[in-house]
This record gives structure tokens, C-alpha cells and sequence, in this order.
């Protein structure tokens, strides 16, 4: 890892790294899917920031926001979300309205 700045989602996909959470209530961690939370992100046009993913992300446990936002190899908490190609879709209809 060395020097390399974690700032926004792009960086997380490139080096094909999961964003790992931390809740800042009750301190549980998460693991979101890089490429899946930058596709969601895309379609809400939400800016993939590390400064603002806390600001649209939930602690699965308690509801809590993030306090901490890190690269981590490990796997994703729920490898079900964003794994339906089908439900991607639904979305983007949806949003288009
Ligand atoms: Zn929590």
C-alpha cells in the first residue's frame, strides 16, 4: 500500500480493493463490493468520495454512520448485494423514473 491515497471509489476498483467500514456507534465492520458500490453510486449520482460515502452508508447493525473508511482485501459482508444483474436493472428504471 505504501504512498497510495484511497480518496475516491475509482481508486478502490482500480486496485481492486472493498471498502471496508467502521461504525462509528457501535464500532461493527463492514465490507461493501468496490466495483458494485461504484456502479450504485453512479446510478444515484451520489459523488463516490471517501469525504462523503459516510454520509450514504449504514451500519447493517445499528443503523449507525461510518466514521471509518479504509481499502481492505477482504470479502464483502453480504456477497448477495448487487450480485443480481436483474435488480441492477430494476433500479436504473426506477431512477429514470
Ligand atoms: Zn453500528
Amino acid at each position: 500500500m505504501g504512498t497510495v491515497k484511497f480518496r475516491t471509489l475509482f481508486d478502490f476498483t482500480r486496485h481492486q480493493m472493498n471498502v471496508g467500514c467502521v461504525c462509528g456507534s457501535c464500532a461493527h465492520q463492514g465490507v461493501v463490493h468496490c466495483d458494485r458500490l461504484a456502479r450504485w453510486c453512479f446510478l444515484k449520482r451520489l459523488h463516490g468520495t471517501v469525504d462523503a460515502l459516510p454520509g450514504f452508508l449504514r451500519c447493517s447493525h445499528c443503523g449507525g454512520r461510518p466514521m471509518r473508511i479504509r481499502p481492505t482485501p477482504l470479502p464483502p459482508t453480504f456477497p448477495d448485494w448487487g450480485a443480481d444483474e436483474a435488480a441492477w436493472k430494476r433500479m436504473q428504471r426506477r431512477l429514470r423514473g
